[in-house]
């Protein structure tokens, strides 16, 4: 296994304390070891009513607060309101990964994410979304700029955790904690999108809950 070399982060803004919205612990496992080495003082916020079915959040969430517990990192398990996300996609069903329904999924995100900021004394917020190669980080900036405009004492922070080997250190962390590999972004309609593909290669459809990484 290669070394975890990291370079030393700071908030931007002087910030002080950070939320970081975190979509699985893959994603975070890197985002959240970095700060930690940086000695950034940060919380958890898990909003996620994107991930379907229920099972597959509920192995998702688990998986992140192993993590956490690990590090005695705060986690806020905040609402699971599939519902409004369905509503919200309601006419993009057939869109695109990384089109307008990502945008509009990202933005519902974030906007919770920005709002329990604003009331509990967060003056950062980032994402570990933006860490995955299979994002459009430009689409995600932006939606994250968005989300933290109504509030003037919270920064967005478009830290790009791919570079200096980020990325590398996202699947080596994840090897190291055998998390569990999920095969599809999150929703409903990426569920079936990815299942269309992989039939389409002559591969069977997903089964949830029996990835991990090794
Ligand atoms: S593909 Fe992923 S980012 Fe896009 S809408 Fe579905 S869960 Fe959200």
């Amino acid at each position: 296994m290669t070394e975890l070399v990291r370079d030393t982060l700071t908030l931007p803004n002087n910030g002080q304390k950070l939320l970081l919205h975190s979509c699985c612990a893959p994603c975070s496992g890197e985002v959240m070891e970095a700060m930690v080495a940086s000695g950034i003082d940060f919380t958890i916020y898990f909003y996620n009513p994107n991930i379907h079915p229920l099972k597959e959040y509920e192995i998702r969430k688990e998986e992140n607060i192993r993590f956490a517990e690990k590090f005695n990192i705060p986690f806020i398990d905040a609402d699971y309101d599939k519902d409004n996300w369905f509503e919200r996609a309601k006419g993009m069903e057939m869109e695109p990964e990384r089109g307008i329904r990502c945008t509009m999924c990202f933005d519902m995100r974030f906007e919770r994410t920005a709002l329990y900021a604003h009331e509990h004394g967060f003056d950062v917020m980032t994402s570990s979304l933006g860490i995955s190669r299979w994002k459009n980080m430009a689409q995600i900036n932006d939606c994250g700029e968005r989300a933290v405009a109504p509030y003037p004492n919270l920064t967005y922070w478009d830290y790009n955790w791919r570079k200096g080997g980020g990325s590398a250190r996202m699947i080596e962390i994840s090897k190291r904690e055998s998390f569990y590999q999920q095969e599809y972004c999150g929703c409903a309609y990426s569920l079936r999108d990815t299942n269309k593909f992989r039939k389409s290669k002559g591969r069977a459809p997903i089964k949830l809950g029996v990835m991990y990484y090794q």
